[in-house]
């Protein structure tokens, strides 16, 4: 999947590392932007298919549940961010 945020009107996009520092203080920062980029018109379950705003988890900022069929979304998945640790902000 490939998302060009810089052709999507909806997202800013940071120009400098202040800026940057500026729109992502920390992991929801990241998580809220992600899930804007991913799912512009609201969440819909990679598995199911069903739309609707999905479970969410305090500690656990890149994965949305379905509440439909109950499984994680990552926000992440099929990104080159898929399989890490490093944190979004990083
Ligand atoms: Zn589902």
């Amino acid at each position: 999947m490939v998302i060009d945020v810089l052709e999507r009107g909806d997202l800013l996009f940071p120009r400098s590392l202040p800026e940057f520092q500026r729109m992502f203080p920390n992991e929801a920062a990241c998580a809220a932007y992600l899930e804007r980029a991913r799912w512009g018109d609201g969440f819909v379950c990679d598995h199911c298919g069903s739309p609707g705003e999905p479970y969410r988890f305090a500690n656990r900022p890149g994965v949305c549940r379905c509440r439909h069929c109950n499984r994680d979304a990552s926000l992440t998945a099929g990104t080159v961010m898929e399989r890490t640790h490093t944190p979004l902000s990083v």
